[in-house]
């Protein structure tokens, strides 16, 4: 079994800016996110049965998922949140397994902003957490999706505090300069995971 890397950080840390430099040393990301989307397109069992709970109401005329409908509607009701996650969560933790299965790179990385949140951490050998200020966070993540300051606050709000993710990560870096700062500490931590991933 590959050694499996699990990235995780904040909105706006710098997660994708450290992914893509890992992807261009040649290393396989998946990406959780990409992976919730996938489950929920058309044809998947996740979606059919999101429609057989909820309702015809949550797809839309092509046979996409409403997201904008869904999230309203769970937004108002807790309880409907934790029965689509009740859904997808599965779907989504079998679809990363098999995605990092199939990953052909000397270490794999799994990138996911709520790895420790939702326990996708137990599916890594080893954790690297890009750390940011708050204030940080919010400036990039502003300036990246034109999201309100207290767009950005909430998401920060529903994740795990900053402290607590670096007392649970094996390795910290803090992405606290220009981008050339954030590769010149990615870049000995690769060659350590090369050697991890050779003993491994
Ligand atoms: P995340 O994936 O953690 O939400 P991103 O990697 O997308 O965060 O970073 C948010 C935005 O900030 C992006 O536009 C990215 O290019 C930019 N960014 C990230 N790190 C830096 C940095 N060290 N210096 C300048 N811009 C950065």
């Amino acid at each position: 079994m590959t050694f499996i890397l699990g990235l995780t950080g904040g909105i706006g840390s710098g997660k994708s800016a450290a992914s893509q430099w890992f992807e261009a040393q040649n290393i396989v990301v998946v990406d959780a996110d990409i992976v919730a989307r996938e489950v929920v397109e058309v044809g998947q069992p996740a979606l059919v049965q999101i429609r057989h709970i909820f309702g015809d109401w949550v797809i839309l005329e092509n046979g996409a998922l409403n997201r904008s409908a869904l999230r309203e509607h769970i937004f108002k009701d807790p309880s409907a949140r934790q029965t689509l996650e009740q859904i997808t969560h599965p779907a989504i933790r079998t679809a990363i397994i098999e995605q990092l299965a199939a990953a052909q790179s000397p270490y794999v990385i799994l990138v996911s902003p709520l790895l420790f949140e939702t326990n996708q951490h137990e599916l890594t050998d080893h954790t690297l957490l890009i750390d940011a200020t708050e204030e940080l966070q919010i400036q990039r993540a502003s300036s990246r999706d034109g999201q309100s300051v207290e767009q950005i606050q909430k998401i920060i709000q529903v994740q795990m505090p900053r402290e607590q993710k670096i007392q649970h990560a094996n390795d910290v870096v803090l992405n606290d300069g220009h981008l050339e700062h954030l590769y010149a500490q990615l870049r000995p931590l690769h060659l350590k995971y090369l050697a991890q991933a050779e003993i491994h």
